[in-house]
């Protein structure tokens, strides 16, 4: 039985998530746990990110806004253009 690789419980239903580009296994007992070890922080204002978020080369934002406020002034949210017209 895998144990959750966070917390160590050996809950008798864990879940397996692998990435494609490393092919590497994480183990959880429930979606907290993976979400603690494997969810980006914004690198702006340090919010966990799960939904889709922002990637420029390899730092993670929450979205738009806070990309634009490190720097990245092409980042543009669909909203926004719709919003704006
Ligand atoms: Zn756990
Ligand atoms: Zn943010």
């Amino acid at each position: 039985m895998k144990r959750c690789e966070v917390c160590g419980n050996d809950y008798e239903n864990p879940f397996e998530v692998k990435f494609s580009n490393d092919n590497k296994s994480h183990w959880f007992d429930c979606f907290e746990c993976a979400v603690h070890r494997l969810a980006p922080n914004c690198n702006e204002c340090g919010v966990r990110i799960l939904g889709h978020g922002v990637q420029v080369g390899n730092h993670f934002f929450c979205g738009a806004h806070c990309a634009r406020l490190n720097g990245h002034k092409e980042i543009v949210d669909h909203s926004e253009k719709i919003f704006s017209q």
